[in-house]
């Protein structure tokens, strides 16, 4: 059967789908596809799924369970775009493969939609389950009725911090320069300690830092979900409460909210690590030594979104007495992968378990990432093997060092 293109789908999405002919099936992305890494299916591959996606551009592909899974199972993790000599757009490629599909299947994934939209981006909602979680664990209450993605979600919760109510305005005497900090959805609920010790390092760097109430989620899930519209539209959101400000720049603790807001937002935007590296005060605050081992994760839209090299690595290297060593595996995807640890977490987990592994060989105390969902991914992975370890922001380890320096 073939599907004629209905009005609902929008002609830009069309339009983007245009670029699977960009794609001369050279197949030299396809080693470094985590996905056919695991099931050495061509269909899971890059280059399977760019012609996947040819079909249904040319519309004379039938849109079945197996043709849509094949996409699903795709980690946008986009390592294929950054080794593509054809430079073929594959980010833009699946997200406009997954935004046809939901408008001609509007219920395809309506379980991990619901909670996207009910609870991941409803800050208040996300602290009560994640307050809930230990109890839920304990009562073994994740085990009664209620969509996979949410069971998922309260296992993988981390313990929550007290909450963070923001002041407007962290303020510092002559400041080099003002910079908005974004907090994100989940970002409010489960990096509170992160975001408080983003204001500090801040301060210590010499930036007065602002904090502007209701900002809005970045629209990342929705744009990599199917709901590209609504994703970019929800970026822009973002864009304008900061645009108001008359801000030098816009920093955030997750790479994944910060790559989003880049690509679609037009705002001038730094994860937190990059911006710190980059702007470092001509002289340093004071830092005590810290005295341990740890082990930094790369995630990808870091590495092949942001392209900004592992600068949290080079950025813990100025804390005096750390041993900073890099996560092996980091060129490869941990699974976590936006919401795809929840929709699919044998896949998501069996590509965390050999950096969990890696971590326990090196025998590092603490895991560092910059994103809140490979945060959340290897947390539950450390968790489940029962290993002792936190995963932290490179900005706790700053902002520990600078508290014990003064
Ligand atoms: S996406 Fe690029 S690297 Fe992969 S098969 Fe197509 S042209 Fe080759
Ligand atoms: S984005 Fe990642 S998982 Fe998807 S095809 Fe490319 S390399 Fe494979």
């Amino acid at each position: 059967m073939k599907h004629s293109l209905p009005p609902a789908i929008p002609p830009i999405v069309h339009q983007d789908l245009n670029a699977t002919q960009q794609c001369v099936m050279c197949g030299m992305c396809v080693p470094h596809c985590p996905t056919y890494a695991l099931s050495q299916n061509e269909a899971d591959g890059p280059r399977g799924r760019i012609a996947l996606m040819l079909g249904m551009a040319q519309e004379r592909l039938e849109l079945d369970s197996n043709v849509i899974e094949h996409l699903d199972t795709c980690l946008s993790c986009r390592a294929c775009e950054q080794v593509c000599p054809s430079k073929v757009p594959y980010g833009q490629l699946i997200d406009a493969g997954r935004a046809h599909i939901h408008a001609l299947n509007p219920a395809h994934k309506r379980g991990m939609r619901f909670v996207r939209d009910h609870i991941l981006l409803r800050p208040r909602r996300l602290a009560l389950l994640g307050g809930m979680t230990r109890m839920m664990q304990r009562l073994r209450l994740d085990r009664l009725p209620m969509p996979s993605s949410l069971r998922r979600l309260a296992r993988l919760a981390p313990p929550l911090a007290p909450a963070f109510r923001p002041l407007e305005i962290y303020p510092v005497s002559h400041p080099r320069g003002r910079v908005g900090l974004f907090l994100g959805c989940m970002g409010s609920v489960f990096e509170s300690e992160n975001l408080r010790a983003a204001i500090a390092v801040l301060n210590a760097w010499g930036y007065e830092v602002h904090v502007p109430r209701k900002q809005g989620c970045c629209g990342a899930m929705h744009q990599h979900g199917g709901d590209t519209q609504r994703g970019q539209t929800m970026a822009a959101k973002v864009a304008e409460v900061f645009q108001t400000l008359e801000l030098d720049s816009v920093v955030g603790v997750s790479s994944g909210c910060i790559a989003q807001l880049k690509e679609h937002s037009g705002l001038k935007v730094f994860e937190l690590s990059d911006f710190l590296l980059r702007q470092q005060p001509a002289t340093l605050p004071a830092m005590r030594e810290l005295d341990r081992r740890v082990a930094v994760h790369l995630p990808c839209t870091q590495r092949n979104v942001l392209r900004t090299g592992n600068t949290a690595m080079q950025l813990l290297r100025l804390i005096p007495g750390l041993e900073v060593i890099e996560l092996p595996g980091n060129e490869r995807c941990c699974g976590a992968a936006g919401t795809h640890m929840l929709t699919h977490p044998s896949q998501a987990d069996a590509l965390a378990v050999p950096k969990v592994e890696a971590f326990e060989a090196l025998g590092a105390a603490q895991i560092v990432s910059t994103n809140i969902g490979c945060a959340m991914h290897l947390g539950g992975g450390v968790r489940k093997a029962e290993a002792t370890a936190e995963v932290v922001h490179p900005v706790r380890l700053l902002a520990e060092a600078l508290r014990a320096g003064h």
